[in-house]
């Protein structure tokens, strides 16, 4: 048999030798298939299923609850950061769940005599405006009627107890029917809401014109069984942070994300059991690990899945500060195998800076990618732009380990015992990154360069990538310091990047 082209992953990772992204090349494969057909649906932990490999970092200038909101309508998913209050943190984790529904079992409602301010009120707090009446104002009471936008826009009496301006004539549907069903009666009535009531007449549940726009609009958003979208959040390794993790669980969290630099350590194995046993239907992300060692007793404790990365991030300084860390795409590929092996997935993080290294992070084994700096630059992101002296148009992104973050908070990740934070030590910067527009623009263009990428590998999706990785029928190369110099731009005088992804060279 002819001698194949390039060595496997296996080969490519010689002991001694740690490499990072940019330091090899996939060999491309045979194309007989559209780009479009290629499937990036991926596992983040044993039980969540992503319809596209992108996590948001918990970190308090990339998500809140509008990254989370729009990353999981598209198909990945944000983690909450944890450089806030207990209460705050719930807060935006409640604001996702509560975004999309399918049945709303718990809709907020009001009794006849509450005012038209009421609604007001609920509408300025939540978002939404139709509130079903109850007799008792219970949201089991009998239903009275159902007080919307319309019935109180051009109300100039805010005094106005809602009898006076509820519909009382209602279209509901019975308890027990499905949702495929009260979504056709709504179709079929064109409210913008149908209540769902019990023989008795008491409201069991509401159903709203809005999610069924939702779901046409986002067809692969990233939803629980009850149609609430998914959504992750981070704590610390710290008991003072199982009060969090209880928090979290009653707003509905998916996943939690137990955070800490260098995960394998007696606090993160504590409080990985506790949360296991304590909330078995959560899954559990461990990290952050590196070496095959630290996965295995993560995998132990009970994690549901890996974050992989000890210092590639783009704001991160622990490697220069600490001397202990690992070359990402090295970390990645070994603890993939053990995770492969324990049926756990692992979740690159950090380093992430261009379409390439994504498609990398997962052609060694990762099932997902985390990124700050790619979503930092987003209008979902939190915070302002600003524009530097020459009308470039900015936003802050920082580390959780700077000085600036680590003052509002953000040191739990890099110390386990409270009274350890008297001296700080920063292991990241603060800094600015380009505008990268809406997610609803960006997104769509890293998933087509993905697809692309993993077409030209010659590979349908990402199961059959880590197939291929694993038959090692997919070929890699190093690249020397001359080979990368010829695979960037080179020569100009003068070039432009899109600037979306793509690191100025
Ligand atoms: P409204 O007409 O002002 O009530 O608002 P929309 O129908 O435009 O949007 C309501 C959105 O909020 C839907 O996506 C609902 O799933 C969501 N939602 C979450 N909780 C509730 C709730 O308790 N009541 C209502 N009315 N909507 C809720
Ligand atoms: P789909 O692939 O998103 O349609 O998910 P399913 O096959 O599980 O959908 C079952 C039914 O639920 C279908 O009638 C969908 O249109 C409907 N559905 C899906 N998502 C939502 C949602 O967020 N809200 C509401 N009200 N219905 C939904
Ligand atoms: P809006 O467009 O968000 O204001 O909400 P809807 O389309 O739900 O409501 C339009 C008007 O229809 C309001 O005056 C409602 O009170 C009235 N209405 C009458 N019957 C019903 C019903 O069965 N369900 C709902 N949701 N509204 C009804
Ligand atoms: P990026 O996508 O910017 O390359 O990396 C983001 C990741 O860097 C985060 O998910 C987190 O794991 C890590 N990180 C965030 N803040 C800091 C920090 O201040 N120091 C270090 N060492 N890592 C950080």
């Amino acid at each position: 048999m002819e001698a194949r082209d390039g060595v496997s992953a296996r080969d490519l990772m010689q002991p001694g030798r740690g490499i990072a992204y940019d330091d090899f090349i996939i060999l491309p494969g045979h194309i007989d298939f559209h780009y479009q057909d290629v499937d990036l649906s991926t596992q983040l932990t044993r039980r969540v299923r992503l319809q596209l490999p992108f996590v948001s970092s918990p970190m308090d200038t990339v998500t809140e609850h509008k990254m989370a909101i729009k990353l999981a309508l598209l198909g990945g998913m944000g983690v909450i950061h944890y450089n806030n209050a207990i209460e705050e943190q719930a807060d935006e984790v409640r604001r996702v769940k509560r975004y999309e529904n399918g049945f709303i079992t718990a809709p907020v409602v009001l009794g006849p005599g509450a005012t038209v301010e009421d609604v007001f009120a609920i509408k300025e707090r939540y978002g939404f405006s139709g509130i079903p009446i109850t007799e008792d104002g219970r949201p089991d009471g009998r239903l009275v009627g159902i007080v919307t936008n319309r019935d109180i826009e051009f109300e100039p009496d805010r005094g106005r107890p809602v009898s006076e301006v509820m519909t009382t004539d209602l279209v509901t549907g019975p308890a027990g029917i499905t949702l495929q069903e009260a979504n056709d009666l709504l179709r079929r009535s064109k409210k913008g809401k149908l209540p769902i009531i019990d023989a008795e007449g008491r409201l069991v549940s509401l159903v709203s014109r809005r999610d069924l726009l939702k779901n046409r609009d986002y067809p692969l958003a990233s939803k629980d069984e009850r149609k609430q979208l998914r959504v992750g959040a981070a704590v610390s390794t710290r008991d003072e942070d199982r009060p969090r993790v209880e928090a979290l669980v009653e707003a509905g969290v998916d996943v939690v994300v137990v955070d800490a630099a260098q995960g394998d350590s007696v606090y993160e194995i504590d409080m990985i059991r506790w949360i296991k046993a304590t909330f078995p239907d959560v899954d559990v992300i461990g990290g952050n690990v590196v070496t095959r060692a630290q996965a295995r007793r993560l995998i132990e404790a009970g994690a549901d899945g890996l974050r992989i990365g000890m210092g590639p991030g783009s704001i991160c300084t622990t490697q220069g500060v600490m001397a202990v860390g690992r070359a990402q795409a090295t970390a990645v590929y070994m603890t993939a195998q053990v995770g492969r092996a324990a049926g756990v997935p692992v979740l690159a993080d950090g380093g992430v800076s261009t379409i390439g290294h994504m498609a990398k992070a997962l052609a060694l084994g990762a099932s997902a990618v985390m990124m700050g700096y790619m979503f930092a630059g987003t209008e979902e992101a939190p915070g302002e732009y600003f524009y530097d002296g020459h009308g470039v148009r900015l936003k802050r992104y920082r580390g959780m380990a700077s000085i600036e973050a680590m003052a509002a908070g953000g040191d739990k990740r890099y110390m386990t015992k409270a009274d350890d934070r008297k001296v700080k030590v920063a292991q990241g910067v603060s800094g600015a990154v380009t505008d990268k527009g809406p997610l609803d623009d960006y997104v769509p263009y890293l998933v087509q360069g993905l697809k692309q990428s993993l077409q030209d590998m010659g590979v349908l999706g990402l199961a059959q990538l880590h197939e291929a990785l694993r038959d090692e029928s997919l070929r890699f190369e190093r690249r020397s310091s001359a080979a990368q110099l010829e695979g960037g731009v080179h020569g100009l005088y003068s070039y432009k990047d899109s600037g979306l992804g793509l690191r100025s060279k």
